[in-house]
Order: C-alpha cells, then sequence, then structure tokens
C-alpha cells in the first residue's frame, strides 16, 4: 500500500505573468526545495505572455539546467488557469504541483503536499494560514469558496489557493475536459478519490501587483460558477415558478377585493400594485435571459473548439 503511493517523480508547474521582480528568487529558493526532496524533478515556468522580461529569465533558467527547469513561453496572455493547462500538457512527474510565481505560497511547502499525497490522496489542497491579502480579496474567495463548496459538494475550505499537489491520473483527466473556461482545483475535485486539505504559511505579496483586477475576478466567478453546474438555470426556474404562483394569487386577491363593497377607490390604488408586480416580473425575465445568455456564451465558445492556448517554444527538453 505505501509504496503503491510514492512518488518518484515530481512536477511543479508554475505560471508566470509579468512576475519578473519575483523570478530569481522563485527559481533560487524552489530549485533548493526540489534538490533536497531526494527525488526526481522537474520545474514547469509557464509564461502567460508576459510584458516585461520574465520570459527571458524563464529561459535562462532552463538553458542552465536544462534537465530540471523546463521554460514554455505562451505567444500571449492566456489567464492563470490556461498557462497551468499549457504547463499539464507537458508534465512527466507521478505528482504535480500547481504553486503561484509571486511566492505568497511557500515553495518550502512542497516536500508537505508530497508526504500528504503518499498517505493515498488523489488531490492535496491547501489551506492559508493568516492570510496576508487585502479584505476585498478575502471576501472574494470566500464567496467562491462557498459556491464551490455548494456546487461541487466537495468539501474544500480554500479552493482559491494554487497551491496544490494532484496526481497525475488527475492531471490526465483535466486535460480531456476540451471546454475553454476553467477553474482548475475544482475541475480537479471532480477526477478525485481521495483528497485531502493540510495548512499551509501564506506571506504578503512582496514584489509587483496582484494580477487580478476587479473585473478579472468578476469573471473568474462567472466562470467558476458556469463550469461546474447548470444549478442557476434550475433556480431560476424555480424562482419564476414561486412569482407566478405569487402574481397568480395576487390577482385573484385583487379580483376578489374589487367585487367587494367599496372596491372602486381600492381597484384604483391597486393599479400601483400591479405596477409593481409588472415590474418584479420583468426583473426575473431580465436575470432569465442574462443567465441563459450565460451558458449560451459557453456553448458557443465551447463549439468554436479553438486550442485553449499555443506553446511557442520549449526550451529545456530534448524530444520535445
Ligand atoms: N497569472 C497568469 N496569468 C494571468 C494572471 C496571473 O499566469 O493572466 C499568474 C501570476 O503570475 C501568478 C498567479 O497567476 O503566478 C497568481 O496571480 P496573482 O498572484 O496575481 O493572484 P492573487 O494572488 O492575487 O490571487
Ligand atoms: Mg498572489
Amino acid at each position: 500500500m505505501e509504496s503503491a503511493n510514492r512518488v518518484d517523480f515530481v512536477s511543479v508547474v508554475v505560471p508566470v505573468y509579468n512576475e519578473s521582480g519575483c523570478l530569481d528568487e522563485l527559481l533560487s529558493r524552489t530549485l533548493a526545495v526540489l534538490d533536497e526532496i531526494g527525488r526526481r524533478f522537474e520545474f514547469i515556468l509557464v509564461d502567460d505572455g508576459s510584458s516585461d522580461d520574465s520570459a527571458e529569465k524563464i529561459v535562462r533558467a532552463a538553458e542552465a539546467r536544462p534537465d530540471q527547469v523546463v521554460a514554455v513561453i505562451l505567444n500571449r496572455n492566456y489567464g492563470q488557469h490556461n498557462a497551468i493547462m499549457a504547463g499539464f500538457s507537458l508534465v512527466r512527474g507521478d505528482l504535480v504541483v500547481t504553486m503561484d510565481a509571486d511566492l505568497q505560497n511557500p515553495p518550502e511547502e512542497i516536500p508537505n503536499l508530497i508526504a500528504a499525497a503518499e498517505k493515498g490522496n488523489d488531490v492535496v489542497g491547501t489551506i492559508r494560514q493568516n492570510r496576508r491579502d487585502t479584505f476585498f480579496r478575502r471576501y472574494a474567495s470566500k464567496v467562491v469558496n462557498c459556491a464551490a463548496r455548494a456546487a461541487t459538494g466537495v468539501m474544500m475550505n480554500d479552493y482559491g489557493c494554487m497551491l496544490r499537489a494532484y496526481r497525475r491520473g488527475v492531471v490526465d483527466a483535466m486535460l480531456q475536459c476540451h471546454e475553454r473556461s476553467t477553474f482548475i482545483p475544482v475541475l480537479g475535485n471532480g477526477f478525485a478519490r481521495r483528497t485531502t486539505e493540510i495548512p499551509v504559511a501564506h506571506a504578503a505579496r512582496t514584489v509587483g501587483d496582484s494580477k487580478y483586477s476587479l473585473w478579472k475576478l468578476i469573471n473568474l466567478q462567472f466562470n467558476l460558477l458556469t463550469c461546474m453546474t447548470t444549478l442557476p438555470l434550475r433556480i431560476l426556474t424555480y424562482f419564476g415558478l414561486g412569482a407566478g404562483l405569487f402574481g397568480f394569487l395576487l390577482s385573484l386577491y385583487i379580483i376578489v377585493r374589487r367585487l367587494c363593497p367599496g372596491g372602486d377607490t381600492w381597484g384604483n390604488a391597486g393599479v400601483f400594485t400591479l405596477f409593481a408586480v409588472t415590474f418584479i416580473l420583468v426583473g426575473i425575465q431580465m436575470i432569465g435571459i442574462g443567465v441563459i445568455g450565460e451558458y449560451i456564451g459557453r456553448i458557443y465558445t465551447d463549439v468554436r473548439a479553438r486550442p485553449r492556448f499555443f506553446i511557442e517554444k520549449i526550451v529545456g527538453r530534448k524530444n520535445a
């Protein structure tokens, strides 16, 4: 049992987008950890169309250690999750660790992830201890986590933390998913038999800014919601049913009141009730159209079936 779970080869995948300031420390600290773990490893850095000199730095690192460091340069910015997918398409290890480039999650935690995976877990999630992010960023994650828990039914406390480990089989399964907008931690959980979560340290970002603007975050929430479930559509149906029933009962009541003595004057005032009801119904319809549009948008992008990423070049692997 124990030996079947042993991890011989570890792949670390890191998406990089304008992280020039962090890269030197990222490389030295991560390689120091990986050199110590006593297993084969590869460190795959995916440049997600950076406009600074991140790509050059990554290529130089791969040239310096071609056996262990792999530089993957995408031709433009495809987003964090697509960049990780690009890295996944090249992994050779039994265990794949994902991590952010900004060192908010210390690479020193990698051995703990490996240990947790060797206990027989297919996915190892992490819970950030005393999280060092802005209030807004933390609040946004809370909403995402709740939505993810409700929709997947997999109890994980922190979906936002990208310091995670996946067994190779889970990664292979994820690569088979051809939808365009994915949220990797949620997708991965869908293919795991056993999952666990371990506490990890969290540091504040020391160099550069978060690459997620409010706008990107809102888009991410939409992706997360629609990539997992069609529940919003169903809730909408229930909502519509309830509203319809309410409207029906209200109109019955209005008719009865109108027929009662003194209903004349009351009926006039009731016009405004009808206005209110109409507005509510129009509102529901608009929301409905919006949500349906969201799914149609997904169908549209998936039907186009464009490749999720294009790799421009790979440095550091002889037969790639
Ligand atoms: N990232 C990326 N492409 C993007 C945005 C971000 O590859 O379009 C990378 C970024 O370089 C970092 C990771 O995704 O390694 C997480 O980004 P960031 O630290 O800005 O997000 P936050 O910590 O605020 O969630
Ligand atoms: Mg970060």
